[in-house]
């Protein structure tokens, strides 16, 4: 569709969440049909606590085609239930035992970023809360070795990943308790898993726009998300911010809600979010799309808008609901449409109708 995504992108490494349910490779051609030069995906039922145990079959031909068609880097999102924060010894087990495999399979996807929330200390502070996301962290690093050979893929100018995935600690919109929703507090949680022992370098964080405007930060205002990205290479150190999950917000500034909306339609707007696309310290920084809708053709609607707004012109009306479907892309050429088989896509998720991501 695009002729040259990445110039249509004005150099910027911009891609979505996509479903693998229709099939791993098929998630490829999505992103190229829609223009996207990487892509995010969950690895496994993100509503579960189980982690396959092997790789899907298809994962192969998958991995061949981002890196044959350039969409990359690839980021895996980690399951919702964990709580790297919990005081509950149940709980905190289980989320490092989860994350320890999610960490081996993103390195099994050929991942470079495993994307995590950071967890809620479920009223038992903020200090306790930042000393046991120090020690998961510690653990599950520890329980996971460095790769010793073939690090994950990265686009030419990104900052190789050597050891593997970076484990990619997400900031929160600062509800219920959780963690990670002001600069402060990303700063004392790599503070702490620096003083915990663990080895910083494998850990890395993701800003999410639709968070950080529940938060408080009024980044509608350009000159307010270069602030914050100033205050976060400050308090965190310069290139700590490894990605960022690009999304408008439905949801009141400072509200604390998470409530992710299209690009442009929602609080956040088009002058902030072109000021995070724009931004000098995060060109060499994959920018994947939550937005709604994305299996029903709102991915194209998005990516679109986001070119829009690289282009400085005014955003369209949304589409209504009815046209949203758009067609999806023709197949692979046979040669590459053969290493393709359908089952051992992730599962589609189960209760919550929720189809993306947070
Ligand atoms: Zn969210
Ligand atoms: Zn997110």
């Amino acid at each position: 569709m695009q002729s040259d995504p990445l110039a249509a992108l004005a150099g910027r490494r911009v891609g979505a969440h996509l479903p693998l349910a229709g099939g791993m490779v098929k998630a490829v051609d999505r992103a190229l049909a829609i223009g996207a030069t990487c892509l995010q995906v969950f690895a496994d039922n993100p509503s579960a606590w189980r982690r396959r145990a092997a790789p899907p079959a298809d994962l192969p031909a998958f991995r061949a085609c981002l890196v044959e068609d350039d969409v990359l880097p690839l980021a895996v999102h980690g399951p919702y239930l964990l709580n790297l924060a919990a005081s509950d010894e149940t709980i905190w087990d289980r989320t490092v035992e989860a994350l320890a495999a999610e960490l081996r399979m993103a390195s099994v996807y050929g991942a470079a970023y495993l994307n995590v929330h950071i967890g809620s200390h479920r009223g038992h502070g903020t200090e306790i809360g930042v000393g046991r996301i120090a020690e998961a962290v510690r653990r599950v690093l520890a329980d996971v070795p460095v790769l010793a050979s073939d690090p994950p893929p990265v686009p030419a100018g990104f900052r190789p990943v050597p050891c593997g995935p970076l484990l990619v600690l997400e900031n929160s919109a600062g509800g219920g308790d959780g963690l990670g929703g002001t600069v402060e507090e990303l700063a004392a949680i790599q503070e702490a898993i620096g003083d915990a022992g663990a080895d910083t370098t494998r850990v890395a964080f993701c800003l999410d726009t639709a968070h950080a405007w529940g938060a408080g930060y009024e980044i509608s205002r350009p000159e307010e998300a270069h602030r914050l990205l100033a205050a976060l290479d400050a308090a965190l150190g310069p290139g700590r911010i490894v990605m960022v999950h690009l999304n408008d917000s439905k949801a009141a500034l400072g509200s604390h809600v998470d409530r992710h909306e299209h690009i442009g339609a929602g609080a956040i707007g088009a002058a902030g979010l072109r000021a995070m696309l724009l931004h000098p310290s995060l060109s060499a920084v994959p920018f994947y799309l939550e937005t709604p809708g994305m299996d029903e053709g709102f991915d194209a609607v998005n990516m679109e808008r986001v070119r829009t707004i690289l282009r400085g012109d005014p955003l369209p009306e949304l589409p209504p609901a009815r046209a949203r479907r758009v067609p999806r892309p023709a197949g692979r050429p046979a040669t590459r449409a053969a290493a393709k088989p359908r089952e051992g896509a992730a599962r589609p998720r189960r209760g919550r109708s929720r189809a993306g991501a947070d």
